[in-house]
């Protein structure tokens, strides 16, 4: 991506600038303050943001970027259903997935999480959902014109179900009973992030922010020691206001909701987001749900499969495990909240 950009964050800046006066009032030696660079660009059809917490090393920040972009690369080329010789889209396009398919470390580790997920969430969350994905226009097929036809649904609903796909650790290989058509695109993002957090500890930096599409991962401290401060979103599309803010220091959060990346036909909303179930995209009076873990792969797909069972069912099962999640719900007169006593311990604000 050639809109890559690296930069100091204004506020650090500043207050790294106020210690370099005062250590020069003070006439004692000075020790290089270590401030935020945010490192961003384009990944898997969204936007990066990566802030780590360093002193101003311009090399280091450039063979950081370089190999944030890598790791971001690496993991595209595994998931993505946009990509035809990604690995995902060879094991999408094989005649035969009956027989054991070796898979890598990383599209393994994916697809475990995501039966793991289907589990829980009974079905809601599930990637063999692609074959309806497509047929609602939100996958590499094209838009239709209109709502599909009720046949067609019905054929491809029979395709789907988390039940038919098989995984062996080792080696690592998937097959299926049936022909299936895999979507990681409700947990790569997530994947995503965890890579490129895995890959900047390995190269010793321990704060850093990494957010890819909306999907979080924070880890250490701000300069001066503060937590990271992450923003659940007001669920209106086009308006950046805050509904809540949440301190977190080593964990993950994602959201999942129907405010941006939907589509209107005779005024009815289409969302993203498919109920494996009917086999067609979620009506419910969900506007959002953000879930915290320990990392951003299982955020990310908890967040899809609870918005997939609406909040009420969701809140239950999220309470039930002690999972962190906050729920954003529409209602006549603007939002109600609800948030699972595991997330109010994270909540500031
Ligand atoms: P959101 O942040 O709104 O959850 P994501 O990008 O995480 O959005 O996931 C939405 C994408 O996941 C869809 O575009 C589709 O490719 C896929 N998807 C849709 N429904 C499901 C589902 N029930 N389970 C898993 N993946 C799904
Ligand atoms: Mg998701």
């Amino acid at each position: 991506m050639s809109s890559r950009m690296i930069r100091p964050a204004r506020a650090a800046l500043a207050s790294a600038l106020f210690a370099l006066v005062l250590a020069a009032l003070a006439g004692c030696s000075f020790k290089p303050e270590k401030e935020i660079w945010e490192i961003s660009g384009g990944i898997f059809g969204t936007t990066y943001h990566i802030s780590v917490v360093m002193a101003d090393d311009q090399d280091r920040l450039k063979a950081l970027s370089e190999g944030i972009e890598k790791a971001m690369h690496d993991v595209d080329m595994a998931m993505s259903t946009y990509k035809p010789d990604s690995e995902l889209s060879r094991f999408n396009s094989l005649a035969d997935q009956t027989q054991w398919v070796p898979v890598s470390d990383a599209l393994y580790t994916v697809l475990d999480k995501s039966l793991e997920v289907s589990r829980l969430t009974n079905g809601a969350f599930d990637i063999t959902v692609g074959p309806l994905v497509n047929l609602w226009g939100f996958g590499p097929e094209a838009r239709p014109e209109q709502v599909p036809d009720p046949n067609e649904l019905a054929q491809r609903l029979a395709e789907v179900g988390y039940e038919k796909l098989h995984l062996r650790a080792d080696p690592p290989a998937v097959r299926a009973d049936s022909k299936l058509y895999l979507d990681l695109s409700a947990i790569a993002k997530g994947f995503g992030v965890d890579t490129v957090a895995r890959y900047l500890e390995k190269e010793g930096i321990q704060d850093y922010l990494v957010e890819i599409g909306g999907e979080v991962r924070v880890h250490g401290n701000k300069p001066g020691g503060d937590a990271w401060h992450l923003a659940v979103e007001q669920p209106v599309e086009g308006a950046r206001q805050v509904n809540r803010v949440v301190a977190l220091t080593d964990h993950a959060m994602a959201t999942s909701g129907d405010y941006r990346n939907y589509y209107e036909s005779n005024g009815q909303r289409y969302s993203h987001t498919i109920n494996p179930e009917t086999g067609r995209p979620i009506t419910h009076n969900l506007a959002s749900v953000s879930v915290v873990a320990d990392d951003c792969m299982t955020a990310d797909a908890l967040a899809t499969g609870f918005n997939v069972m609406g909040w009420e069912k969701a809140s239950e099962l999220a309470t039930r495990n002690n999972i962190p999640a906050y729920f954003i719900v529409r209602e006549q007169d603007g939002f109600e909240t609800h948030e699972t006593p595991a997330f109010s311990s994270f909540v500031i604000q």
